[in-house]
């Protein structure tokens, strides 16, 4: 089973994907957290990519489309994944729909002021990704990564400026990305929750209530 997830950033996507795909036993692809591996590691992807990340611009379509289509011929994702953060453009959706079948696609449904602050607070941990929040769900040593000691930070593009950018690119291609999979009779809704956590419960049932009826 594949499902892709659309949703802003902040909209909670992130964590939502990373519970379906352990429910579900399914791979995780977060294109964004494969950009930043590389750019950790210096590879000619990461430094290619490293331009647009940093103004929160999208990394141009055939380096993505590339990327993914590696991705999803390795071992783990046989049985399906969940694609977190891909497709974002509509050419990115029509490569996927040559590459798999896509059973679901999940839009998150989310207030853009809550999601300013809500970026604001994010942290992240240089080590294993990890997210944390540090007003609702800060880790309990402050700076420090719970899971691995890992350092916390906060990534170039959440800061306020990028994060506004960020938006304004997410919001233009959104639609297009929603009517695409709402004419291929595959596009469901959840709204984001207002807790930490909620977004993913949401989704999940979403997800539940599906397999239920397919
Ligand atoms: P967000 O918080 O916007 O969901 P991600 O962690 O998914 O951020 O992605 C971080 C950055 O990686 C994006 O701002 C963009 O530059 C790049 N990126 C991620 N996914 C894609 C994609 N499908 N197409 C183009 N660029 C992407
Ligand atoms: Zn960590």
């Amino acid at each position: 089973m594949y499902i892709v997830l659309l949703g802003a950033p902040g909209s909670g996507k992130g964590t939502a994907g990373k519970v379906l795909a352990e429910d579900l036993k399914l791979a995780h692809i977060s294109t964004g957290d494969i950009f930043r591996e590389n750019l950790k590691n210096e590879t000619e992807l990461g430094k290619e990519a490293k331009v647009y990340m940093d103004k929160g611009e999208l990394v141009p379509d055939e380096v993505t489309i590339k990327m993914i289509e590696k991705r999803l011929q390795e071992d783990d994702v046989k049985n399906g994944a969940i694609l977190d953060g891909f497709p974002r453009t509509k050419a990115q959706a029509e490569s996927l729909s040559n590459m798999i079948k896509v059973d679901m696609a999940l839009n998150i449904d989310v207030d853009f002021d809550e999601i300013v602050s809500r970026i604001a607070n994010r942290r992240s941990c240089r080590g294993c990704s990890e997210i944390y929040n540090v007003v609702f769900s800060p880790s309990k040593v402050e700076g420090v990564c719970d899971k691995c000691g890992g350092e916390l930070y906060q990534r170039e593009d959440q800061k306020p400026e990028v994060v506004e950018n960020r938006l304004k690119v997410y919001s233009e291609s959104a639609q297009e990305l929603i009517n695409y999979y709402e004419k291929e009779g595959i596009l469901y809704n959840a709204k984001a929750g207002d807790k930490v956590g909620k977004t993913s419960y949401d989704v999940v049932k979403e997800v539940e209530e599906y397999l239920k009826n397919n």
